[in-house]
């Protein structure tokens, strides 16, 4: 089928809930895809931080191919090795003991709100069950992600929305501790806001938000849906900062492109949950943890997230030269291969223009143009990537799009 064919069947068949380009991608390989009509394209945006090791990874494909052939689903009610296998893997890689398999961030940060409440009541009784979030965040479309997401224009259309929900800006260490009443259980937050512009969080904000979680025993939570697996240089963005939250959650990167998503905590947390407090259909799947169980392992490799920590630095050097050149480009933001380049003008018609010349990137928060490619980005690659954005900024006239 041509893209206009496809286009024409899901513009009569699939819900309108995104604003969708032109074009229907069929074929990945690494950093490069391709459209119905054959169109190569850089990605840039590897599926929104998902395909962390490219486009149809061999590590992806064989572990799926493989796993497809074995076992491709049972039930929760009986061990599954694969699934087994990532959470010893997961917990040896970081600071928690225990995890829980989901099929998406949101449903991860689900799970992880709800094992904060219970650890909460079973210690301190009803009433002490706020979670307190960030301004400006983003944690998911259900009905108490959104909620979670400190961002009005999410909730709209959707009241009445669940209760237990409060919020404080984001990198403002008074404002957090005002926040902070007797009432709150759990603080979520994301090390690096992501849909909301690619803020990075301030490391003294976080330490003491931690230190003032420890104290009044709050819960920490880290949603690292998009900061985690190797995204920030490290496997998880809390080691960039130096913290141990005491539950944290993820999805996006973990299955390279197969749906799957996570809550780990601390032991003495997760024995807050007994049989029947929570589960999941897919959760766990032999499929998705097998496929998690190729990337965990590829991603702590020897050498391998000191190769995206090169590869950020060498992506920012190309960016700040670019904004030597070109006073519209306010600031570079993020860390890693989490990268966000603002502008003084919406970027909305950059983007475009950049999908036109065969890159894609996104932009969030209005004025900021998102990179998030693939971990195992070359330099040649990032090298092509900002030649077709030095030739963009270059035609870029932003008195035209001012207001647009
Ligand atoms: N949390 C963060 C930080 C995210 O960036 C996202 C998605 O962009 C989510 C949660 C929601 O994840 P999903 O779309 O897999 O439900």
């Amino acid at each position: 089928m041509t893209n206009q064919e496809i286009k024409t069947l899901g513009e009569k068949y699939v819900m309108n809930t995104y604003g969708r380009y032109p074009v229907a991608l069929v074929r990945g390989e690494g950093t490069l895809v391709w459209d119905a009509d054959g169109k190569e394209y850089l990605d840039f945006l590897g599926g929104i931080a998902v395909n962390a090791l490219g486009h149809c990874a061999p590590e992806v494909t064989g572990a799926l191919k493989e796993q497809a052939d074995t076992l491709i689903h049972c039930s929760n009610l009986y061990w599954i090795e694969p699934q087994v296998q990532l959470a010893r893997l997961l917990c040896e890689n970081s600071v928690f003991d225990k995890v829980f398999f989901c099929n998406s961030g949101a449903e991860a940060n689900e799970g992880a709100i709800k094992l904060a409440r219970k650890y909460s009541e079973l210690k301190y009784g009803p009433g002490r069950h706020t979670v307190l979030t960030m301004d400006n965040s983003f944690h998911g479309r259900t009905l108490a992600t959104l909620t979670a997401t400190g961002q009005p224009k999410f909730h709209k259309h959707f009241h009445p929305l669940p209760e237990g929900f409060s919020y404080a800006p984001f990198n403002d260490t008074a404002a957090f501790e005002e926040a902070l009443t007797e009432d709150v259980c759990a603080v979520l937050l994301e090390p690096v806001q992501g849909e909301g512009g690619v803020f990075a969080a301030d490391a003294d904000f976080l330490s003491r938000v931690q230190e003032l979680c420890r104290k009044k025993d709050i819960l920490l939570i880290l949603d690292e849906v998009q900061t985690g697996m190797g995204r920030t240089g490290h496997l998880f963005g809390y080691e960039a900062y130096g913290l141990t939250p005491d539950l944290m959650t993820l999805a996006k990167g973990l299955g390279g492109g197969v749906p799957i998503g996570a809550f780990l905590a601390t032991e003495a947390v997760a024995r807050a949950f007994s049989p029947g407090d929570h589960g999941s259909t897919f959760g766990g799947n032999p499929l998705n943890t097998r496929v998690g169980q190729a990337v965990l392992e590829t991603m702590t490799a020897p050498g391998f997230l000191e190769g995206v920590r090169e590869a950020s630095s060498y992506f920012r050097r190309g960016l700040n030269i670019l904004k030597e050149k070109y006073s519209f480009i306010r600031e570079i933001r993020g860390l890693g291969l989490m990268v966000g380049l603002d502008l003084t003008f919406p970027g909305a018609e950059l983007t475009r223009q950049g999908f036109e010349e065969g890159l894609l990137f996104n932009c969030t928060n209005n004025t900021t143009l998102r990179f998030l490619p693939p971990l195992t980005i070359s330099r040649e690659e990032m090298d092509r990537a900002l030649a077709i954005l030095d030739s963009l900024f270059s035609k870029a006239c932003p008195e035209e799009q001012e207001g647009k």
